[in-house]
């Protein structure tokens, strides 16, 4: 069985490590280096460290808390972590695991995939170097991880996202102190754009990473935020496509294989796909192993296997386009104390306990409510 992959992103590259060259795999990235351009701002949850432990060498910031607040800095919520959140060097970790599987895989970089049509049960692939291959789905399995731009898997599947961002961010030194070393702040508000929110996050070499999610006027909306911040040095601006809700995912298509954001595995709230993406990749890493050469199989555990994940998560949407809409800002506003604040056990499943305090007021009790 041979794997095409389309894409080496934190998802793809999380399988060909973990692969270990024990799959023969052909792969395409449009990109001429691993991990450039950089986009994400790299917080995730103490899980990914332990799907990936060589990000651990990748840490940038430390992080227990997280403070909601809305377009006045007025605090809405604030979740407590029982697990660490870490700020990572996303682009490090891609090289890192590039480093490690360069040499077990044939890899073709600054090569782009430029369309991918079905004929008869063979899959065509054209490259825009004109390379043109062609594989039947009794012999490659082609694993399709393109991120959240998502062009192939709309032209294949005729599916879109429901609702998407585009995020802009930049490392920079602030005069005055804005938060805690361990606090990061997120602003929600739909008063500016559907789906706006921002992002303050400290970092442990005295850098903020500032950035910022909208719809629409993204760097005009960013710029005018900074301005906010007595801001004394600004780093390159980087950023791309945040995807906040996948919609209906299909996780297989023939032979192809959705992995990454490109499979829709991204957790709601902030769209971070990361831990997901790396949690997918695992588990399809050891069901590839387990079952070499029976492409049918592997196909319908992966599928299985990526149900299970959406179920979890797919609550989480719900509640967000509640939440954050309508019931969080009006029931906290109705509350009389300015704000709530929650332990949560999860990083990745937020909603779920930003729900209850917000819905199911009659469960807060003192150690649940803070006055201030
Ligand atoms: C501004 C911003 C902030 C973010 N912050 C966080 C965060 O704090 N925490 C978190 O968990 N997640 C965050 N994310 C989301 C996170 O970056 C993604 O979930 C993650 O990168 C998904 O990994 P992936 O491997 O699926 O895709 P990617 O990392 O996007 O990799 C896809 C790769 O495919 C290549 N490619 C695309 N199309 C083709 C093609 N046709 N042919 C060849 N190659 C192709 C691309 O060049 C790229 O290298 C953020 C995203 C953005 C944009």
């Amino acid at each position: 069985m041979k794997l095409i992959v389309i894409g080496l992103g934190i998802s793809s590259l999380t399988l060909l490590y973990n692969l270990n060259g024990r799959v023969d795999a052909e792969c395409f990235e449009e990109d001429v280096k691993i991990g450039e351009p950089e986009h994400c701002t790299g917080i995730v949850s103490e899980k990914l460290l332990k799907l990936i432990p060589l990000a651990r060498r990748h840490i940038l910031g430390k992080y227990r808390r997280i403070v909601i607040v809305d377009e006045n800095f007025r605090t809405l919520a604030e979740l407590d972590f029982r697990e660490n959140v870490y700020m990572v060097d996303r682009g490090g970790i891609d090289r890192s695991l590039y480093n490690d599987i360069e040499h077990r895989y044939r890899i073709y970089l600054k090569e782009r995939i430029i369309n991918i049509t079905t004929e008869n049960r063979i899959i065509k692939i054209l490259t825009n170097r004109n390379r043109v291959l062609k594989i039947s789905p009794d012999s490659s399995i082609i694993i399709l991880s393109e991120g959240a731009r998502r062009a192939l898997y709309r032209r294949l599947t005729g599916k879109t996202e429901r609702r998407y961002v585009y995020g802009i961010q930049c490392d920079c030194r602030i005069s005055s102190k804005v938060t805690d070393p361990d606090t990061i702040i997120v602003m929600y508000s739909h008063k500016y754009a559907p789906g706006y929110f921002a992002w303050i996050v400290p970092r442990e070499d005295g850098y903020y990473r500032i950035g910022l999610g909208s719809s629409t006027y993204v760097k005009y909306r960013f710029l005018t935020f900074l301005k906010i911040f007595n801001i004394s040095r600004i780093r390159k601006l980087f950023g791309g496509k945040i995807l906040l809700d996948p919609g209906k995912q299909t996780f297989t298509y023939h032979n192809i294989i959705f992995l990454g954001d490109c499979g829709g595995f991204i957790k709601p709230l902030t769209g971070g796909g990361n831990t997901l993406s790396a949690l997918a990749s695992t588990l399809l890493s050891r069901i590839i192993l387990k079952n070499n050469n029976d492409i049918r199989m592997i196909l319908l555990l992966y599928e299985y296997v990526s149900n299970i994940i959406k179920r979890r998560f797919i609550r989480g949407f719900n509640i967000q386009r509640i939440v954050f809409s309508k019931i969080l800002q009006r029931s906290i506003n109705n509350l009389p104390v300015p704000y709530v604040a929650f332990t949560c056990n999860d990083y990745d499943l937020q909603t779920r306990y930003v729900l209850n305090p917000s819905l199911k007021r009659r469960y807060l009790n003192d150690r649940d409510i803070i006055c201030r």
